[in-house]
């Protein structure tokens, strides 16, 4: 039997039949994502797919499901004079900080807006819209404290997936407080929590230690009545919290952003400070959320750097084209790059003439293609049909001696004789 991909790594491949898999389509995403991002002043950054796994760690967070159960880890060899783990990056936010401090960045002006796209790996349960290779879209702000920030972040996504026709969206967000006022936040849930503890599963007994937040968005307890008379985050923020997180709502209307504040959303990610944000789609199902971010503006001193804020997003790719397969969406993006001619020649004569042409219109800046299979001229006309070429050049021995050849229109389906110096200024 042949071999087949492992489960949960996705071909991504030309053609439309492949639905949200087609590879033009996620060029389509790419190039309006780069787009969008260049208009907000962003610059692309490029971080390697591994690190070292004690980036991770510190980076994402000890406690977090990320790190504790679906890192893809690296074990070097015996003789690797490095004997460090490495692991696949889970996601690009830890990656970009230490790029961005260790090539000296923080020195340039400030603040640092920079995205990045790509696969990131994960040890999932594979379901739908969970993949252990997805890909994501990912925006960050490194130096900026202010709210207009994260308002520009969480802007920023939904322009994007807008450009694309994408509309129905649902933005929730939060705040989840700072070092300052978050322990006494801690110190509520614990209190509220421990008595239903022989209730709640095996993961909460653990986090009501570690991170006693993630007891807020635990799957498996989402019904538990002690969820509904939870303290609520937002009542204990600090002063300088809570006008940012006034700031940030304040921002948001004045953009026209349609938000629900939903005090349940935490993240699971231990560097979150302030504003945690996610945007969902109803087609997604489960997996409904196509993206979500927030602050960290404890993260960058964390990986050893100086204190400096941050807030960002990660978008997952696969979910974003996946729902605009479903809504319909997806048809639109039917632009591919196209043949402008295909050489049909006649018999062997004329073949070195033919490929002779190619060359030359494809040093013209002309895309060009030949048969290649020996096939009659029936048949190179019927595959320079199924190619969409433009233009098809017939090439026979009386063409070849006159120094012309015929120049047939595919789309209007007319034919000229055309002088072969002539060609490519005729194509163009
Ligand atoms: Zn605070
Ligand atoms: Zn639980």
């Amino acid at each position: 039997m042949a071999i087949q991909s492992p489960k949960g790594f996705n071909d991504i491949l030309p053609g439309e039949q492949f639905g949200w898999k087609d590879s033009y389509r996620w060029q389509k995403l790419e190039e309006v994502f780069r787009q969008v991002a260049h208009q907000y002043g962003y610059q692309e950054f490029r971080p390697p797919m591994v690190e070292y796994l004690e980036l991770f760690v510190h980076g994402v967070g000890a406690t977090t499901d990320v790190v504790t159960k679906e890192m893809f880890n690296i074990v070097p060899r015996g003789d690797d004079p490095d004997p460090r783990r490495m692991a696949m990056r889970p996601e690009f936010t830890a990656g970009l900080v230490r790029m961005y401090l260790e090539n000296g960045v923080p020195n340039q002006p400030q603040p640092t807006k920079l995205y990045a796209y790509g696969p990131a790996f994960r040890y999932e349960n594979v379901q739908k819209g969970r993949f252990r290779q997805l890909h994501q879209i990912d925006v960050e702000v490194f130096g900026s404290q202010d709210p207009a920030v994260d308002a520009e972040v969480i802007y920023l996504g939904l322009d994007l997936v807008g450009r694309l026709g994408l509309t129905g969206l649902k933005v929730n967000i939060n705040s989840i407080g700072c070092p300052v006022c978050r322990p006494r936040y801690r110190e509520a849930l614990q209190a509220h929590f421990r008595p239903h503890l022989a209730e709640l599963c095996e993961d909460c007994n653990t986090r009501v230690d570690k991170n006693p937040l993630r007891l807020l968005d635990c799957k498996r307890d989402a019904r538990h009545p002690a969820q509904k008379t939870a303290p609520v985050g937002l009542d204990y923020l600090c002063d300088e919290c809570k006008a940012h997180w006034e700031g940030l709502q304040e921002n948001l209307k004045a953009l026209g952003v349609d938000y629900v504040i939903d005090t349940r959303i935490v993240r699971g990610l231990d560097y979150y400070t302030k504003t945690v944000f996610e945007v969902m789609h109803p087609k997604l199902g489960a997996q409904s959320t196509l993206w979500g971010g927030g602050r960290y503006d404890g993260l960058i001193e964390t990986v050893g750097g100086k204190p400096t804020p941050g807030v960002g997003f990660g978008m997952g790719m696969d979910r974003v084209l996946m729902v605009l397969e479903e809504t319909g969406l997806l048809e639109a993006f039917q632009e591919r790059p196209r043949l402008d001619v295909f050489i049909a020649t006649t018999g062997d004569s004329v073949r070195a003439e033919g490929l002779k042409l190619l060359y030359e219109l494809r040093r013209a800046g002309v895309a060009a293609d030949i048969d290649y299979l020996g096939r009659s001229l029936k048949a190179q006309m019927k595959y320079a049909g199924k190619q969409n070429a433009r233009y098809v050049v017939i090439l026979g021995e009386d063409e070849v001696k006159n120094g012309t050849a015929g120049l047939k229109n595919m789309d209007a389906g007319t034919q000229e004789s055309v002088p072969l110096t002539d060609l490519a200024k005729a194509i163009k």
